[in-house]
């Protein structure tokens, strides 16, 4: 927390998706236990699995995490899970609900510091709320970017990829589970399919 006033504050790390988002907050957290702060992070129960997990990297590093329920009110429980916590991190911040911008605030005013990392945009590259209501009311924003997996120009966008071609813009925002893969891609060499969408064999509309 800050000395003078003993408030906390929000960081934000944002960006596509193999940005390096998830190495970054694990770098700000080893240096926090480092410092010998106490810390604590949360990540969205996306597939329906409780209890403690792992967030990591591909590198292999990882962290101790706590799954909590992340739609409706259910992120809320984040704000008392753990009130000696100094350090509070949430992963997947895009698969949370609103109320963990109320979260977020709640921690930060008890004089937390609040680390969030989540993916930005959907994969049409439309605002991924609540990200966009998170990067407004933090203190610090960084937005990373990728390579471009076409090009090779610096990336910012998530392209859906299923069966090896862009999905279409009527896909659901979130799937869980599903066969689609992802790529990290510029502006320029992003696509989202629009017009008729055709039904897919085996593949529930
Ligand atoms: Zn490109």
């Amino acid at each position: 927390m800050h000395a003078i006033t003993q408030s906390g504050w929000v960081e934000v790390i944002s960006g596509s998706m193999f940005s390096g988002k998830t190495e970054e907050l694990l770098r700000r957290l080893r240096r926090a236990e480092i410092a010998g702060q106490s810390v604590a992070v949360y990540k969205p129960a996306v597939d329906d699995r409780y209890g403690e997990t792992t967030i990591g990297t591909h590198n292999g590093r990882q962290w101790d995490a706590t799954v909590v329920d992340n739609e409706g009110d259910g992120p809320l429980e984040i704000v008392d899970a753990d009130p000696a916590a100094e350090v509070v991190a949430i992963d997947e911040a895009n698969f949370f609900s609103d109320a963990l911008v109320e979260v977020c605030n709640a921690l930060a005013d008890r004089g937390v510091r609040v680390i969030v990392s989540g993916t930005d945009q959907t994969f049409r590259g439309e605002p991924f709320a609540p990200l966009p209501q998170l990067m407004a009311t933090a203190e610090y924003v960084d937005k990373l970017r990728a390579i471009c997996t076409v090009c090779g120009e610096p990336a910012t966008r998530n392209q859906r990829l299923i069966e090896g071609e862009p999905a279409h813009v009527d896909d659901p925002t979130i799937l869980v589970g599903a066969a689609e893969s992802y790529e990290s891609r510029c502006r320029d060499c992003h696509v989202v399919r629009t017009g008729e969408r055709e039904e897919r064999p085996g593949r529930r509309a």
